[in-house]
C-alpha cells in the first residue's frame, strides 16, 4: 500500500487497516530459510503529519511457518508486533538532526516524498525481528549432538557425561 503524504493533514490521526498478500510477504522474507506466511499479515496502521517528521504506529500480525535453530522442527506461530517508527524525508535528512537525537525512544526512517511504502517498511521492520522468533519454545532441548535424536521427545541413550 502506498501512502500520499498529501493525504495527511497536518497533525491529524490518519488511519489504514489493511493487509499484505501472503506472495508479497514472502517475496520479501525469501532469503530467510524456512520462514514462510500462511496467511496475510494484517496491520492497523495510524500516521500523524508533525510537519518535520511522520509518526508511524503498526498493530501487524501474521501466521508464520518457521524452523527452530535448536531442534529443526517446523512450527507455526502466530507472530504479533508493534511497529513505533519516525519517518523523515530523505531529502532534509541533516536539517532536522536535533529533532532525531532528541527522542532517541523512536527508530527513524527515510521515504521519498510524496509517497510513503507502507508495506515495505512495515515488512522491513518486522524482518528485523523474526531471528529471535525461530526457537519452537523457551525450553526447547535440541538434539542430541551424538545421535541426532529429538531431546523435546524424551531423552536418547547416549551417556553425554
Ligand atoms: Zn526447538
Ligand atoms: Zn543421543
Amino acid at each position: 500500500m502506498i501512502i500520499q503524504t498529501s493525504s495527511l493533514g497536518f497533525g491529524k490521526d490518519f488511519t489504514v487497516t489493511s493487509e499484505i498478500p501472503v506472495e508479497e510477504v514472502n517475496e520479501y522474507f525469501a532469503d530467510l530459510e524456512e520462514c514462510r506466511a500462511l496467511e496475510p499479515l494484517r496491520f492497523e496502521a495510524h500516521l500523524v503529519n508533525h510537519g518535520k517528521f511522520i509518526d508511524l504506529q503498526a498493530d501487524i500480525s501474521v501466521k508464520l511457518s518457521l524452523c527452530c535453530y535448536r531442534c529443526g522442527e517446523i512450527f507455526t506461530r502466530c507472530f504479533a508486533s508493534h511497529v513505533s517508527l519516525k519517518l523523515i524525508e530523505a531529502s532534509s535528512v541533516g536539517g532536522v538532526e536535533e529533532v532525531i537525537l532528541s527522542e532517541d525512544d523512536l527508530d527513524t526512517i527515510t521515504y521519498q516524498d510524496p509517497q510513503i511504502h507502507l508495506n515495505d517498511i512495515l515488512l522491513e521492520s518486522i524482518y528485523l525481528e523474526l531471528d529471535d522468533e525461530c526457537l519452537c519454545s523457551d525450553n526447547c532441548k535440541g538434539i542430541c549432538i551424538q545421535c541426532g535424536k529429538n531431546l523435546n521427545q524424551g531423552p536418547c541413550s547416549c551417556n553425554l557425561s
